[in-house]
């Protein structure tokens, strides 16, 4: 049970730290580069899938990591696309921090 708890934690942990990095880095990215949302967005979607393929190329083949997770790129990407839908549907942003976005006037 204290292993749920401290999981649960840790989850949220993650999920607020990289959450408030890629707003920072968003908010960032538009102010210096004046490109718009959605393109920053995209650009940011295709970050994480690069992020994934070259996660998921260390798991695989010779040399590859120890640690037991085996990609399936299939699956996996299933994942990925259902964890982006979800956050972008608006009921599902009770486990989101909102905070306010930097630079809206
Ligand atoms: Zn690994």
């Amino acid at each position: 049970m204290a292993h749920a708890i401290e999981d649960e934690r840790r989850h949220e942990e993650a999920q607020a730290h990289i959450r408030a990095t890629i707003m920072n880095e968003f908010c960032e990215v538009m102010r210096k580069t004046g490109l718009p949302p959605m393109v920053v967005m995209r650009l940011a979607a295709q970050a994480v899938g690069s992020v994934y393929r070259e996660t998921a190329d260390a798991h695989s083949g010779p040399g590859a990591c120890a640690c037991g997770w085996c990609p399936r790129q299939e699956s996996d990407v299933d994942m990925l696309c259902s964890a982006l839908l979800a956050a972008c549907g608006r009921r599902s942003s009770r486990n989101l921090h909102l905070m306010p976005i930097a630079g809206t006037a």
